[in-house]
């Protein structure tokens, strides 16, 4: 090593993450110059009209949406880390609710098919939903039981006459319901018997009986479309269940742990990405006679911002690789995805303070990220629910 990089910091060097190799990195610069060309000139109509299903399409063509899936679906058969690129340079497209309905098709809907899905149900709906020719969705949530999981009352009851299930039921706050082709469903099978009581299916949303009943309004993530879905006596035969019959609680649990991880991730990079956009405009920006990042309570703003971006990356990373190598570390992925989701909060509303009344005005993008970034502290489980869930891991 010379003197001169001895004494001089390497602020600029791309590399300070050791998961991700040269691959990722060309990976990276790919996602980006799409999502600037083609997603970012949308964004805004987006907000209006919600992304439209050809943007999908489009990610498919691309091999966006496979990028960590298996070859035998028309994958990439990347690893985990290229999951976390996709969330990543997504931002760029300044879409949240793009990122959100891409989320719950990859990172979501499609790993509970590949872990415990047959042959049949793989090929039937990973590989089009690989390629973009089918949109999925991931119903958990109802009117009356959200962070409670268990509580559901969705009830697919066996017809043995007939080796089919009837579905009755409902669910709320469902990220490309609208939209959806299939809709991966937790159901009890069975209230009496406790958390071996619940069943997973594939229910394919044109079925008779499935009612796509309102397009919720929301406070943020405005391109995506969120949906209030009943199910009235919904026929799906037995081969529809996904899973084995009474562990889809367990099923579930286990997709929550992936949904926290992208979740973290992507709010990590939405709190990036706003600060990089105040950064630049707290260097333009004058007031009094200096650009107002020279005052030194707005740089030490972005110093406690930066510190806390990256610390809750660095434990992304951290605990992303636990998962890539086969761990499954709930404890850790609930603290990330709590970590992540509090401070991309807490720095929008920071880049709001700083850009002062432009922070407030639509056409600096800084009240949208604010508002979309903050859906990350309640959905795939709440602060709260986290903090149970990490406080319970101490046996307390
Ligand atoms: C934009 C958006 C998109 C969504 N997309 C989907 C989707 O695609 N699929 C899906 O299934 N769901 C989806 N959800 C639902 C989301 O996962 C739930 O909103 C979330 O899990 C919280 O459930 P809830 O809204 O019923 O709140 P509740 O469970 O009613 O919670 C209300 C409050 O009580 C607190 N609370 C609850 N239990 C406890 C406890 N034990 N201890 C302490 N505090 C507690 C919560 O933290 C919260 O502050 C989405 C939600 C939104 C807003």
């Amino acid at each position: 090593m010379s003197t001169s990089q001895v004494v001089k910091p390497d602020h600029a060097s791309q590399r300070k993450h050791f998961i991700f190799t040269d691959e990722h990195d060309q990976l990276r610069e790919t996602i980006r110059r799409w999502a600037i060309n083609e997603v970012l000139p949308h964004a805004a109509e987006w907000e209006q009209t919600t992304f439209p299903d050809s943007i999908i399409k489009r990610m498919g063509e691309l091999g966006f949406l496979g990028l960590d899936k298996p070859v035998e679906y028309g994958g990439q058969g990347g690893d985990y880390y290229s999951s976390l690129v996709l969330a990543e340079e997504l931002t760029y497209g300044e879409s949240g609710g793009l990122a959100m309905g891409i989320a719950v098709q990859t990172d979501m809907a499609m790993p509970p098919i590949l872990a415990f899905g047959t042959e049949q149900q793989k090929q039937q709906w990973v590989t089009p939903a690989i390629a973009g020719e089918k949109i999925l969705c991931l119903g958990i949530t109802e009117p009356d039981a959200g962070s409670d999981v268990a509580g559901i009352k969705t009830r697919a009851v066996y017809d043995e006459a007939n080796d089919e299930y009837v579905i009755n039921g409902s669910k709320t706050y469902i990220t490309n319901g609208l939209r959806a082709d299939l809709i991966v469903l937790v159901t009890k099978t069975d209230p009496d018997v406790g958390y071996d009581g619940f069943t997973l299916f594939l229910v394919p949303m044109d079925l008779p009986g499935v009612i796509r009943e309102k397009k919720l309004e929301k406070l943020g993530m405005h391109a995506s479309d969120t949906a209030l879905l009943a199910f009235q006596d919904v026929h799906v035969p037995a081969s529809a269940v996904l899973g084995q019959v009474g562990k889809g609680f367990y099923h579930i649990m286990w997709e929550l742990q992936g949904e926290r991880l992208i979740g973290a991730a992507g709010s990590v990079a939405g709190a990036q990405h706003v600060f990089d956009k105040t950064l630049k405009y707290a260097k333009e920006r004058k007031a009094f006679g200096r650009s107002i990042g020279s005052f030194q309570v707005t740089r030490h703003k972005f110093a406690e911002m930066a510190t806390k971006i990256e610390l809750a990356r660095s434990m992304v990373y951290t605990t992303a690789w636990r998962f890539q190598n086969g761990d499954y570390p709930v404890r850790e992925i609930s603290m990330a995805k709590l970590n992540a989701a509090r401070i991309a909060v807490e720095v929008a509303d920071e880049c709001i303070q700083i850009h002062g009344g432009a922070g407030y005005m639509q056409e600096y993008g800084i009240e949208r990220a604010w508002r979309d970034l903050r859906i990350n502290r309640i959905g795939a489980g709440t602060d709260e629910v986290l903090l149970e869930v990490i406080g319970r891991s101490y046996d307390l």
